[in-house]
């Protein structure tokens, strides 16, 4: 029997979000032993179970409250919820955090040998396709009337087989759509992952636990990006060096042993530190200067 008291988590199995996903829950401190073939694991410290499923069932698992929260990339999420609407389901979802890890695009893509100049070059054509329901919306958007033709998969070798004239599909470096004579000619979705819950509020208990991670998947995602910085700093110079450092609050400030016009400066960088802040640092008179990251923040 499953506990109600644990919070159920949805995130794929295997894939593209998988490694961030659990990466991401072991930076939250949660202990997942994953054995080989098992579907749902047992965090070991925490009433969290996390279910392994294929990412296209994500949302609609969270949708239909058999997981509490799920991790899926926008593109599946909202190519579901266009679907769910579109068939009366309860389509209810809220997204919780927006995450650094999964960014894609959906884009329209014609041989290279096809002229394009706007969407209007569309107008006819058999658009190969996994995401209809996000590729419609744009055709209706640009009053463009054009045949949907649904694949599971392998979409960008639908032209070269000529069950299409171009294709919509997630994109990354394009080596794909290359080596398929394929180029871009319209993005028409940008995609990263997402934290999600269902429409409905959660019972207490699981809302507490949930609130509890939430809190910390904000601790991680502030120290993605935020540094600890240390330098040595002429005493005169001390207000233009403190105008420099991005995103920090009231440094520490340290005297140095044996030298009465310097002090040293510790502070959190809220943003990423450049290597243009460094050197403008530097040109202030800042010295020894020391970039180093934070694991975990809590303000
Ligand atoms: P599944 O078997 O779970 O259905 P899949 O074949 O649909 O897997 P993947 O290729 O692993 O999926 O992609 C999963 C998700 O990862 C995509 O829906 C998208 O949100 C995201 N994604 C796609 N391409 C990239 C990329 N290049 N970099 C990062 N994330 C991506
Ligand atoms: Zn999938």
């Amino acid at each position: 029997m499953p506990d109600r008291n644990r919070l159920r988590l949805a995130i794929q199995k295997s894939g593209r979000l998988s490694a961030d996903s659990l990466d991401l829950l072991a930076r939250c401190g949660l202990r997942l032993r994953t054995p080989k073939g098992r579907l749902i694991i047992h965090a070991e410290n925490f009433p969290v179970d996390v279910l392994l499923v294929r990412d296209d069932d994500i949302p609609q698992l969270v949708m239909d409250e058999v997981c509490d929260l799920g991790l899926v990339g926008t593109n599946v999420l909202e190519e579901t919820a266009l679907e769910r609407h579109l068939n009366g389901a309860n389509a209810g979802y809220a997204i919780e955090r927006s995450l650094d890890f999964g960014r894609c695009r959906l884009a329209i893509a014609m041989p290279e040998d096809r002229p394009y100049s706007d969407t209007g070059d569309l107008q006819g054509l058999r658009i190969a396709t996994s995401y209809p329901h996000l590729l419609g919306r744009f055709l209706a958007g640009k009053n463009v009337q054009a045949e949907v033709v649904l694949l599971s998969g392998s979409v960008e070798i639908a032209p070269r087989l000529g069950i299409a004239d171009v294709i919509c599909d997630l994109v990354d470096s394009g080596s794909t759509l290359e080596a398929n004579k394929l180029r871009v000619v319209e993005t028409i979705f940008r995609s990263t992952a997402v934290l999600i819950r269902g429409g409905r509020p959660l019972a207490p208990e699981k809302a507490h636990t949930a609130d509890i991670l939430l809190r910390r998947i904000d601790g991680v995602l502030k120290a993605a990006e935020a540094k600890y910085i240390m330098l040595h700093a002429p005493k005169a110079a001390l207000p233009e060096i403190k105008k420099l450092l991005p995103g920090a609050e009231n440094p520490t400030i340290l005297p140095l042993a044996g030298d009465d016009t310097k002090v040293a400066l510790h502070a959190v960088c809220s943003e990423a530190v450049f290597w243009e802040t460094m050197e403008a640092l530097k040109k202030c008179g800042a010295s020894s200067i020391l970039i180093l990251p934070i694991e975990k923040m809590m303000l």
